[in-house]
């Protein structure tokens, strides 16, 4: 990363995967990049870093990499190795630890049934509630299985982590998470699924690895938005935020991460992730050595805290935040030299994938622009 360029052609607002791949792919067409994040690192929040025993942590939460997007993979793969990582994720529910998303190991334990793939098929066909249309998540819990397993499953969870029943979010919400009716218990089903085998950061480092790019951490967008005036912007951080929030603040949803290391060489749990859709205040431990392989003495775990106040990690999908949200996108179209990219800019509940899928598009929008 060379020293900042005194006239950039282009000034990235946000050192994420939408900042970080479209400074690349303008750095790569030729193009002077500055990147700035107003936190003190690159990543955004895919960001990983040791913790103070040594144990590769994810300050923002666990981030486990998956993608159907060949394209994807294979970009992502030009700055890192891979390990391969699939997730697994067990819910507490009463004394029970059980597969989410629910399978039939999770009905047969929960209910204590005996059931062929079949017969689970069946037993979902029967108490499923078919409705339509599935405008809300409570629509598609209770479309795919039913009250009984919403209750203990989904609706406690949803609760804590947004603040809000699943009658009031929207249907891709609970849309994330599938019903099967197999052995399958991996959270995800995606084609590839791995982690960077040096963390996400190395990964980053590399990107931003570049001639052209230059990046300065700690710097916030407001002390420079009048310095860069003759660059074109890529703008990654909150779409409200760069209007000033002329309608008002669009909801983000936060969350409090409370890290703990613990001073043991066996897991802390089985699996990667525990979800406690009913019990305690937090929604979800994470065991980090499952996710990266690590090994090192002790382990180191996360628990998530939903609340509304702290840095802006979840969009909300509802109709009314998706309707201000259109208000500032309005605005964004008459702003021609400026490009909303990212979780943030577009207030869209992406994972990681789909945002460099975006970001890919837009970098190329803007090159192909005369
Ligand atoms: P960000 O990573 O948020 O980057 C935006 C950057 O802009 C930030 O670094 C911010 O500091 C900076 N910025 C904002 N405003 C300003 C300003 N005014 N000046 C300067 N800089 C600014 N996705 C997955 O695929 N798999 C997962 O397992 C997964 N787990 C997740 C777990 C949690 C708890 C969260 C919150 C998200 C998770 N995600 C996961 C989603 C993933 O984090 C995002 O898809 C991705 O990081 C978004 O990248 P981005 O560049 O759009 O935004
Ligand atoms: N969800 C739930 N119970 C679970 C897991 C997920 O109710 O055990 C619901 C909840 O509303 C959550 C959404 O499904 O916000 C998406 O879950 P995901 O694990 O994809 O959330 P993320 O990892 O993005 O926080």
């Amino acid at each position: 990363m060379s020293t900042s360029p005194s006239s950039p052609d282009f000034l990235v607002v946000g050192a994420g995967f939408a900042g970080s791949v479209c400074a690349r792919q303008l750095a790569d067409a030729g193009h002077r990049v500055l990147v700035i994040d107003k936190r003190p690192h690159i990543g955004g929040n895919a960001y990983d870093c040791l913790d103070e025993h040594g144990v590769l942590i994810h300050p923002y939460g666990p981030h486990i990499f998956h993608t159907n997007s060949k394209l994807v993979f294979e970009y992502l793969s030009r700055f890192t190795d891979w390990r391969f990582y699939e997730h697994r994720v067990l819910a507490k529910v009463g004394d029970q630890l059980l597969p989410i998303p629910i399978n039939r190991t999770t009905l047969n334990k929960l209910y204590g049934l005996t059931l062929s793939e079949e017969e689970a098929q069946a037993y979902i066909e029967r108490v499923r509630e078919p409705r339509a249309p599935l405008k809300t998540s409570e629509d598609v819990v209770l479309n795919s299985v039913g009250s009984d397993l919403c209750e203990k499953f989904f609706r406690g969870y949803t609760r804590k982590q947004w603040g809000l029943d699943l009658s009031e979010l929207s249907a891709g919400v609970a849309a994330r998470i599938p019903t099967r009716t197999n052995d399958d218990d991996r959270y995800f089903s995606d084609s590839f699924q791995f982690m960077p085998a040096q963390g996400y950061t190395r990964m980053f480092e590399a990107m931003l690895d570049h001639p052209l790019i230059s990046v300065q951490t700690g710097q916030d967008f407001e002390s420079v938005r009048e310095v860069y005036t003759s660059a074109r912007l890529i703008y990654t951080g909150p779409i409200d935020s760069y209007f000033k929030q002329c309608f008002g603040p669009l909801p983000y949803r936060s969350l409090r991460f409370a890290h703990e290391h613990l001073d043991q060489d066996s897991s802390f749990q089985a699996v990667g992730t525990v979800n406690y859709p009913n019990d305690h205040a937090f929604t979800r431990i994470t065991e980090f050595k499952h996710l990266t392989g690590q090994k090192a003495k002790g382990t180191s775990i996360v628990r998530e805290y939903p609340q509304d106040e702290g840095d802006p990690y979840y969009p909300v999908p509802r109709p009314e935040s998706e309707a201000l949200f259109k208000r500032y996108e309005a605005l964004a179209e008459q702003e021609t030299q400026v490009t909303f990219v990212g979780r943030l800019a577009q207030y869209r509940y992406y994972n990681m994938d789909q945002i460099v899928a975006a970001a890919l598009k837009a970098s190329d929008d803007i090159l192909k622009r005369p």
